[in-house]
């Protein structure tokens, strides 16, 4: 496995794969892995002849007072994870290789951006898709592997790639989560004891919004007043966002049907967690 610092020799290595026919499969990461990063490299693996893996905490999807700093890091680990799942290449740029000075030019996608995280998160999904668009132009993969539990960031990647005629295939896995059910994130390490207990109110939620689902009820209103009022027993929780929407177009539903998603941003503390589920079962 190599680890690659610069555009121009991650050029290099793609241009002779493509000379000798290989399949390129890529994971973009902010690194720090856990399982549910493994469990894309999985399906990487087994859709590609060259497995990239790119690792880089990106600072134009961090706003001002967030946690671009703080991010947790751990390249050496990392690569320990990344070898023993059979990746090929590890793409670990600085931020002034992929943003040097001069630098100008961003990838704005309207609408779908604009609700949920884009709208407590304003220019994130700005950042997002600019280091995801150069990372497919520097890695030119055939397929690229993203999380569910990202799910906005997958709706506006693939809105991104019909509108921008990328040709890549996009690939959602997924959520990986705890065996209590918390969903994997390499932010779950800012919780301390009881944070991390009172994060299980997210994935609870779900289920219990899905009982409820079963149950008949298809009155989205009654659920999310529900949820909140849940999760507002819990001290150390603050609600960004409670919400169940179309799993295309992200648009609110008032009546739950076969595509809805429920939507979660919460505090806890000051950590910003997100969840999501489908809610009629049998859909992901
Ligand atoms: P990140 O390093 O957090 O930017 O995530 C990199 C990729 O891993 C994104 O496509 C995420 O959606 C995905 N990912 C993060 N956490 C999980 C998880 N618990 N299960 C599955 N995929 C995940």
């Amino acid at each position: 496995m190599d680890i690659i610092k610069t555009v121009s020799e991650m050029g290099q290595r793609v241009a002779s794969a493509r000379v000798a026919g290989e399949t390129i499969s890529f994971v973009p990461t902010m690194g720090f892995l856990h399982q549910g990063h493994l469990s894309l490299l999985e399906e990487g693996r087994k859709r590609g002849d060259l497995l990239v893996l790119s690792i880089f905490v990106n600072p134009t999807q961090f706003g001002q007072g967030e946690d671009f700093e703080d991010y947790p890091r751990d390249l050496q680990q990392d690569s320990a994870l990344a070898q023993q799942a059979g990746v090929d290449i590890i793409f670990a740029p600085t931020a002034a290789e992929m943003y040097p000075s001069g630098y100008a030019t961003y990838v704005d996608v309207e609408g779908i951006t604009e609700t949920l995280c884009g709208a407590s998160r304003p220019g994130h999904f700005r950042g997002v898709c600019t280091v995801v668009s150069k990372l497919f132009n520097i890695i030119q993969p055939q397929v690229a592997i993203f999380g569910n539990k990202d799910f906005q960031q997958l709706a506006v990647i693939k809105r991104m790639v019909l509108d921008l005629n990328m040709a890549v295939e996009i690939i959602g896995m997924p959520i990986f989560r705890e065996a209590d059910g918390l969903a994997m994130s390499s932010r779950n390490v800012y919780l301390n004891q009881d944070q991390r207990q009172q994060a299980l109110v997210l994935s609870q939620s779900l289920i219990q919004a899905q009982q409820f689902v079963a149950q008949g009820q298809t009155e989205s209103a009654e659920i999310i007043s529900h949820l909140k009022k849940e999760i507002a027993k819990y001290p150390a929780t603050r609600i960004d966002y409670v919400q169940i929407c179309h799993q295309l177009t992200l648009e609110d539903q008032t009546t739950i049907d076969a595509d809805s998603v429920l939507l979660l941003a919460v505090y806890v503390g000051n950590t910003r967690l997100i969840d999501n589920a489908f809610l009629v079962p049998d859909n992901d």
